[in-house]
């Protein structure tokens, strides 16, 4: 409890005008009997013409309605409100005053209101009024910085598409959807053909620009919100398509590989074509009896494998009931780890 060695009310009105916080104190009639000095500055409302006057008639404009029930309450039955500054951002006129632009800016606040015993046995209330804005600004802030992390974290730096941790994250979600529900969900890896000799050929900056531009030709044919795209690594792309029928997905391939192609980008040693290629392996899951997590990418992976050892610039499907794990993983993408998965036999659909 705060006590004083002596009783100056100097001292009590110093403090109370000092303070950072708006204090108003009413009596059972609603009549204001204490307006602070902080109160005094944001209402630009004198505590001379304050003092006195009715609660509902003292500031420019009339307070929230939420705010002129709260007090009667407080006084008809002693029980303290807090007002939520997320339901009731201002619920006074209080105002922040720019001395610059002459503007005035209605402050938000967090009000809590206390009953009080007054000597004479009768109920006063007291109103404390505190400045949310520079929390509510610095919550903003906040929520700004964690979601342009997030999108960091989860959005390959060079192409802007998805990255592997992403789909991997995905991935496992939309399969475990695809098992439960039974539907489909379909696979495609996409590898650039002779990227090396790209490279090799019009410098790597120029290699970097053709992946922006595969990437962006790429995510043009996705179709639904819950479709995937990501850069898996070096000049590799995943795509994931919940949902597709499987007799669709070979013309879809077949989109994918066009698209990049009709991009026309020169490749003057591609040894296949005239310009930048890609080929694409893809595999399919749908109702299959047992189906573990790394198999269906290593099905897409030995699909693209085939379709690069039968000339590249083509799209291959190996459906999973024909998939034996290899013993020598494909050398067409190097980023799935061998899980252990040796010759294992797959049931059928
Ligand atoms: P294949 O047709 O068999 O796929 O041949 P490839 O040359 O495309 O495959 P390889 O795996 O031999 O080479 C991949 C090349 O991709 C080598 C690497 O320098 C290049 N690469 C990987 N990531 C990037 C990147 O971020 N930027 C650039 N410019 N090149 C990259
Ligand atoms: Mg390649
Ligand atoms: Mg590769």
């Amino acid at each position: 409890m705060a006590q004083f060695l002596s009783t100056s009310p100097v001292a009590v009105e110093q403090i109370l005008n000092s303070i950072s916080l708006g204090l108003i104190l009413v009596d059972a009639e609603q009549h204001v009997c204490l307006w602070n000095g902080w109160v005094e500055r944001h209402s630009g409302v004198a505590a001379g013409q304050a003092l006195g006057r009715h609660i509902s008639e003292v500031f420019e404009e009339l307070p929230s309605r939420a705010i002129l029930n709260a007090i009667s309450n407080t006084l008809n039955y002693g029980l303290p409100v807090v007002l939520s500054n997320a339901l009731h951002r201002s619920p006074l006129p209080l105002f922040e005053r720019s001395e610059q632009d002459d503007e005035k800016k209605r402050i938000h606040q967090s009000i809590t209101i206390t009953p009080l015993n007054a000597d004479n046995g009768s109920r006063l209330c007291l109103i404390q009024v505190s400045d949310s804005s520079t929390s509510i600004k610095r919550e903003k802030i906040l929520r700004t910085h964690s979601e342009a992390l997030k999108r960091e974290a989860t959005t390959d730096s060079l192409t802007g598409i998805y990255n592997r941790r992403f789909f991997d994250e995905h991935y496992k979600i939309a399969l475990g959807h695809a098992v439960r529900h039974n539907v489909p969900l379909s696979i495609f890896m996409l590898d650039i053909d002779f990227f090396k000799e790209y490279n090799d050929s019009y410098g790597h900056v120029a290699g970097d620009k053709a992946l922006i531009l595969v990437a962006a030709a790429l995510r043009k044919q996705l179709l639904r919100a819950t479709d995937v795209l990501a850069r898996f690594g070096g000049e590799e792309f995943i795509l994931m398509l919940p949902n597709m029928a499987p007799e669709l997905a070979m013309d879809f391939a077949e989109k994918l590989r066009r698209a990049v192609w009709d991009l026309n980008i020169p490749h003057i040693n591609s040894r296949i074509g005239d310009r930048v290629s890609i080929s694409i392996g893809f595999s399919n899951f749908y109702k299959h009896p047992e189906v573990d997590q790394h198999m269906l990418l290593k099905c897409a992976d030995a699909a693209l494998y085939e379709a690069k050892k039968s000339g590249r610039n083509q799209s291959h499907y190996l459906p999973l009931q024909n998939f034996h794990v290899p013993l020598a993983s494909s050398t067409a993408s190097t980023n799935i780890q061998d899980q252990g998965l040796l010759k294992q036999e797959v049931g059928p659909v």
